[in-house]
């Protein structure tokens, strides 16, 4: 059986009703969640992903309901008790979707709202039993609740981003020449597992592998000159960090330290135009102005960050073309980078909370040029 913390009852409750209320603004009668960050943003409850369908039900008003296996129900008793959302359980013969139509009514041209990572095999099944039904994306719902962290939230974020810190200071101390990225990456993951972290994801791109942003860890063996990125982060109380720092091994060229010294200017440049109201874009392009002035423009090929949260990436996207306005309570990703195909890249990630008085980094692993062995 799994439960929450009776001292976050309230705040479950209250994301529930604020959903409710976003439902009556946006005009939608009802949200379909699956198992997801959404679904545990929402009731505290981390439910089953597989082939049996699990399925959040929230109307405009009323009680929510959570259509799930009989076999699983037991896992969610004490939450839908303290969150006052009724179980529907359905038996192995059942057919899920049949239960979830009767129990929406008549959907005739109601608006409904489906959470972005519910299978689509289910909502092809639901599609068919609740014909006539308006189906609409939750994102448009569940960003403005998501995306605007509370004091918790960012408690939590701030704390698996100073513990991910502590475990970099410490990894650095330590020569990494001789092992395979795989290597080098386990030794990290295991620094972040003794300072108490779940496990999330990482990346170790060593020499020419640095300049692929999202490289798959291999069993290159890290050298002298090579450049090396480490993408990488934990997990508390469902919160993830996600760092990336660059280091080199032995005294770099001039070259390296050009191309650095840009990605840090950059990353500052970022940090400096988070203020609430300023839309998301504007984020990307004072990075991406540095980087373009410096000569390295094209080298950038991706958006400068994403929000960060229950997911790894989430809202807001800071992109080109986002015109969404930062708000206080926002958190997302501050990484440029310069990434030379066939010789090497550069990365520098911290994650950036907008308050009322402009962007604070929650991560303070050096960001100096590090030179390992
Ligand atoms: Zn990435
Ligand atoms: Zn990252
Ligand atoms: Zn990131």
């Amino acid at each position: 059986m799994t439960t929450i913390d009776p001292a976050v009852v309230g705040t479950y409750v209250d994301r529930l009703r604020r959903t409710q209320n976003e439902l009556k603004t946006q005009g939608i009668d009802l949200l379909l969640v699956g198992p997801s960050s959404d679904l545990f943003y929402l009731t505290g409850f981390s439910a089953h992903e597989s082939e049996r369908m699990n399925l959040l039900m929230v109307p405009q008003e009323g009680e929510p309901q959570m259509v799930m296996p009989v076999l699983e129900a037991p896992l969610m008793k004490s939450i839908s008790e303290l969150l006052e959302v009724r179980i529907h359980p359905w038996a192995e013969t059942e057919s899920p979707s049949a239960l979830v139509a009767k129990l929406a009514r008549d959907v005739n041209g109601k608006k409904i709202a489906v959470s972005d990572q519910l299978w689509s095999v289910f909502l092809m099944r639901l599609q068919e039993q609740m014909d006539g039904g308006n189906w609409t994306p939750a994102a448009e719902v569940m960003r403005p609740l998501r995306a605007n962290k509370d004091n918790r939230e960012i408690e939590l974020l701030r704390d698996v981003a100073e513990r991910t810190d502590d475990a970099w200071h410490e990894f650095i101390t330590t020569s990494i020449a001789g092992l395979t990225e795989e290597q080098a990456m386990l030794r990290l993951s295991g620094l972040m597992t003794d300072r108490g972290m779940g496990p999330s994801f990482g990346i170790c791109a060593s020499g020419p592998n640095s300049a692929s942003p999202h490289h798959l860890t291999g069993d290159r063996l890290i050298q002298p000159g090579d450049t090396v990125i480490f993408d990488w982060g934990g997990i508390v109380e469902g919160y993830h960090s996600d760092v990336t720092r660059t280091v080199h091994i032995g005294e770099p060229d001039d070259e390296y330290r050009t191309v650095y010294e840009t990605v840090l200017r950059a990353n500052q440049a970022a940090l400096e135009a988070v203020r609430p109201g300023v839309p998301c874009e504007s984020i990307d392009a004072a990075a991406r102005s540095v980087i373009t002035e410096a000569g390295y423009g094209q080298y950038f090929i991706h958006r400068v960050g994403h929000g960060l949260g229950l997911d790894v990436h989430e809202e807001p996207y800071l992109v080109e073309g986002n015109k969404l306005p930062l708000q206080d309570g926002m958190v997302f990703s501050d990484e440029p980078g310069i990434y030379i195909e066939g010789r090497f890249g550069v990365r520098i990630e911290d994650t950036v909370v907008c308050t009322e008085t402009g962007g604070i980094r929650l991560n303070e692993a050096t960001r100096e040029l590090t030179v390992m062995n």
